[in-house]
């Protein structure tokens, strides 16, 4: 049996030896200047991991690839754009930082804060996010307060506040944040040597579909990509504002990263679709769930419910005979590969409770081989 991975081919080698961050290494992509100090936790530079199964599920001529983003320091994505709304922070002589989080912005937020010596301020719903995020905010320091209502509401609230008092927003409707988090995009080109056909996102905020598209389209722009792929967004089917057009008063999902009724980047996440040529669709929470199963158990990667949106879709939009479709319609020969590439946008030991909600726990047995043997299937 092999587990090799076709290997796509390799981008201009223009990194430096040691990786220093998203910052460092795409400087020119970004609003940035030598007088900008640099706060990094050398995020980015995550792996880009071929997935034999679900390239099989899918069949001939596609190959899938997961960008394995719970690997950057705080765990998630946010790391890419929170590096450099802190280190513009720190350049405009802000003291502290704001965000509404539902726990991964709160993570690095505060994470990034702590790097810079920035005070954080954090506003949570209450009883609403994964425990994880909860303890990664508090042990780096950020002063916490959980709101009795959801993340649409904790949003307006640092919206004003930041508006009354000289403090930083760093909710992705800071701008820096977008920029850093574009750098994913760049990353995925370098290393397939080419655009993906399909990019496959988990939608919540949708700052982050909106992040890739831009860097796709710079990109492309700067003649380092020849095409752009098609956007393919995905919304929890009860937070699902964007497909059905409505804002969502009470959004539900098991999947907390994106149980958002109302998304601050709503515009430009129809944008990405449109422009792309793509689709933003809702996942139910079995999906979500199956994907996190399929990935843990088949691909070895822990992610967190929200990430596991992506290969539901993927799923979904597959047993539909969409990629097929397609490709025959942008009249693609099928023996080309077809490059599919799903973000994994944050880490299940996040969530380390859903995990044990899904899965039956260990069984107690006393000391005994022989019942122990039988217990685990071995006779
Ligand atoms: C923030 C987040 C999302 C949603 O990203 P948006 O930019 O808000 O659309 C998805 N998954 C995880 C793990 C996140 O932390």
């Amino acid at each position: 049996m092999t587990f090799a991975t076709p290997s796509p081919s390799t981008g201009a080698a223009s990194r430096p030896a040691a990786w220093r961050g998203v910052i460092d290494a795409y400087r020119s992509f970004l609003p940035v200047s030598t007088a900008t100090p640099l706060v990094t936790l050398l995020e980015g530079n995550t792996p880009l991991i071929y997935s034999k199964v679900l390239s099989q599920r899918l069949g001939e001529p596609f190959h899938v690839y997961l960008k394995f983003e719970g690997l950057n320091p705080t765990g998630s994505f946010k790391d890419r754009g929170m590096t450099l709304a802190i280190s513009k922070a720190v350049e405009s002589g802000a003291r502290a930082v704001l965000c509404a989080s539902t726990g991964n912005t709160s993570a690095s937020a505060s994470a990034y804060a702590a790097k810079a010596n920035l005070r954080s301020l954090v506003l949570i719903p209450r009883g609403a996010i994964a425990l994880g995020k909860l303890s990664q905010a508090l042990i780096h320091g950020a002063r916490v307060v959980a709101v009795d209502g959801n993340f649409d509401v904790c949003l307006q609230l640092v919206r004003a506040m930041a508006q009354q008092h000289p403090i930083t927003l760093v909710n992705s409707i800071n701008p820096f944040r977008i920029e850093g988090q574009k750098t994913c995009a760049f990353e995925v080109c370098d290393v397939l040597g080419r655009a993906p056909d399909f990019h496959l996102i988990p939608v919540g905020n949708a700052g982050n579909i909106t992040a890739h598209w831009k860097g796709y389209r710079e990109y492309h722009r700067g003649g380092r990509i020849a095409s752009l792929p098609v956007m393919l967004g995905f919304q929890a089917r009860g937070a699902a504002p964007i497909v059905s057009g409505r804002v969502v008063k009470v959004p539900k999902t098991i999947a907390t990263a994106i149980r958002i009724g109302n998304p601050a980047s709503w515009q430009s996440a129809l944008q990405a679709r449109d422009e792309s040529g793509g689709r933003i669709d809702a996942v139910s929470d079995r999906q979500i769930l199956e994907a996190y199963q399929l990935l843990a158990q088949h691909d070895g990667l822990f992610v967190e419910p929200a990430s596991a949106a992506s290969v539901a879709g993927l799923l979904a939009l597959a047993r539909g005979g969409y990629f097929r479709r397609d490709l025959k319609r942008r009249g693609r020969r099928l023996k080309d590969p077809a490059l599919l590439v799903c973000t994994l946008t944050g880490h299940g030991l996040k969530d380390p409770e859903r995990a044990l909600k899904s899965i039956r726990p260990p069984r107690t047995l006393p000391p005994q081989i022989e019942a122990i043997s039988k217990a685990v299937g071995l006779r």
